[in-house]
């Protein structure tokens, strides 16, 4: 029998693990306990487990662990950059940013990314491969074992686009919200998607409450395709459709990120057309100015984004301007990349 990874597992599937390996059930949950909530790296570490399980675990299971190879820190807003290198020899990141008492793990989902929105150092990358449900677990496992124990918030907006690798990222949400593993809120816990159509739509479909956002970015199809090549075939009003059937089901409000770029979507008619988007469609909206990485892109002036900001907050309460934290560690939005 092939070695088992138990860290990834829900409690069903640690249920049937163990009673394969001829051991009572209650054990699934100790397990599960041991993982997720008190974060043990090793069966060595759960001290109700008899020595018998233990060599018995050993035998037909394991748990992996990510290794952490790298903290940067930013010295402003407390933001904190970490490198990760996977079983494998991949490297990931992921990012805790603090907002007064919010403090926010960014997630990755995959290594690189296929989308290739052309803003985005990950994009740049390709995509490499998926993380496993437990890597994704992993992430937040180290950072909050570590570093900030009190988790608030869960973005899926690190690495990838969390929609390719769909179901390791709502397992993973599933046992994010579990009161006996991390014990997040499901509307503390949000997933972003560059607007992957079919998987929004199972999204929409399977009634998560977890919430949902899609990065706009602009506001017409023309714009948009040239920023993020995946507009061909699934455009703005399409996605718009579906925050549509969305709304009819769901309490949350879906957010649209719009990553505002000098002199390419940051005009005034730009700002209304948002806000009317925002208005006819019960969205919020973040508008997130540009973080330099290694593209030709700028960032607007201060002026400019205080007036784009103007103008649709003029037009729309909804409007909230993300000064992400870490630009100075290149760990602010779009600027996340690992050498693989
Ligand atoms: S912005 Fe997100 S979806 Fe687009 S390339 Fe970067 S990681 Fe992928």
């Amino acid at each position: 029998m092939e070695k088992t990874n138990l860290k990834g597992l829900n409690l069903t599937q640690l249920e049937n693990f163990f009673e394969k390996i001829g051991e009572k059930k209650f054990r699934a949950t100790q397990m599960f306990l041991w993982i997720y909530n008190k974060k043990a790296k090793s069966f060595d570490e759960m001290t109700n487990l008899s020595k018998k399980t233990k060599t018995k675990l050993d035998e037909f299971a394991f748990i992996e662990n990510i290794e952490l190879v790298e903290v940067k820190i930013d010295e402003i807003s407390k933001t904190h950059k970490f490198l990760f290198r996977l079983a494998d020899g991949r490297k990931i990141e992921s990012v805790l940013l603090y907002d007064g008492k919010r403090k926010t793990i960014c997630v990755s989902s995959q290594v690189g990314c296929a989308v290739d929105c052309k803003f985005c150092a990950t994009g740049k990358m390709g995509l490499l491969r998926n993380l496993t449900l437990s890597e994704i677990l992993d992430q937040i496992i180290v950072i909050s074992r570590d570093f900030e124990t009190e988790i608030t918030n869960i973005v899926f907006m690190g690495m990838g686009e969390p929609f390719h690798n769909y179901n390791n990222v709502i397992e993973s949400a599933k046992i994010l919200c579990d009161p006996q593993a991390f014990s997040i809120s499901q509307r503390k816990i949000t997933i972003s998607t560059s607007g992957v159509l079919p998987k929004i739509q199972k999204f929409i479909e399977e009634e998560h409450n977890f919430k949902l956002a899609i990065s706009l970015n602009a506001t017409d199809n023309l714009t948009r395709t040239a920023l993020m090549p995946l507009n061909e075939k699934w455009q703005i009003e399409t996605i718009f459709a579906e925050i549509q059937k969305y709304n009819k089901t769901n309490r949350n409000r879906v957010t649209l990120e719009y990553v505002l770029l000098a002199g390419i979507n940051d005009t005034d008619e730009d700002a209304k057309k948002l806000a009317k988007w925002i208005k006819d469609y019960n969205c919020k909206i973040n508008v997130i100015p540009y973080n330099p990485t290694n593209t030709d892109f700028e960032r607007p002036t201060k002026e400019r984004i205080e007036k784009f900001m103007a103008v649709l907050g003029k037009a729309t309460p909804s409007a909230t301007l993300r000064n992400t934290g870490g630009r100075q560690i290149q760990a602010a939005c779009g600027q996340l990349a690992t050498t693989n």
